[in-house]
């Protein structure tokens, strides 16, 4: 987010078509609360175009990446790296000490699909459980997001953007950014 060390998000074993939805929201989701960048791994061509679009329309800044491999990234990152897991320590537990460290790094934020590699928990300064019990990493990224950056994100302006929604209590309503509104929702 703006005005912080960047947050990144990595998202490990994507399995085609099966996973074609969950990818496409961790990125949706990480471009929503905050963070400033997905990394998809393998065959995800087509949920990094549909997060593109978003980005296109709705505004970022927020970069999409696709990588073959993702053990240069989580090997060579240079600040804090956090993995998304079950089993890990309680989100409650540590998230002062990874707001602590993102005062001055960058952040990696791992989620998987199914089985992740050891490597990956090895690796990473906090295994985190957004409770200990199976959910979905969908779910797990936005509480987790939310905890770090405090709520702060629900207030972010977005630079860049075609169209915005107006917030209203019912309907719905899209405004273009030139000044034309829309009341038909189609976004
Ligand atoms: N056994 C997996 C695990 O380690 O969390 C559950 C697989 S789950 C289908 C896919 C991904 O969701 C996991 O890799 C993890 O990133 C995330 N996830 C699921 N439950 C979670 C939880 N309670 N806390 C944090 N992340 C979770």
């Amino acid at each position: 987010m703006q005005d912080s060390p960047e947050v990144t998000v990595l998202r490990l074993g994507h399995r085609p078509g099966r996973d074609d939805r969950m990818t496409t929201h961790i990125g949706l989701t990480a471009r929503a609360l905050g963070a400033d960048r997905v990394v998809l791994v393998g065959e995800t061509d087509g949920p990094a175009e549909t997060v593109e679009s978003v980005v296109d329309r709705f505004g970022g800044p927020f970069d999409v990446e696709v990588r073959e491999s993702y053990r240069p990234l989580l090997r060579g990152w240079e600040g804090g790296v956090v993995h998304l897991t079950m089993y890990g320590e309680r989100v409650q537990d540590v998230e002062s000490a990874v707001r602590e460290r993102h005062r001055t790094d960058p952040i990696l934020v791992v989620v998987g699909a199914e089985k992740v590699p050891f490597e990956v928990y090895d690796h990473a300064d906090w295994n985190v459980g957004v409770t200990n019990q199976p959910h979905s990493e969908v779910a797990a990224l936005a509480v987790f997001l939310d905890r770090l950056f405090e709520g702060r994100e629900l207030d972010r302006e977005w630079e860049g953007a075609k169209r915005r929604v107006v917030p209203e209590a019912a309907g719905k309503r899209v405004e273009e950014v030139d000044g034309d509104d829309r009341t038909d929702g189609s976004a």
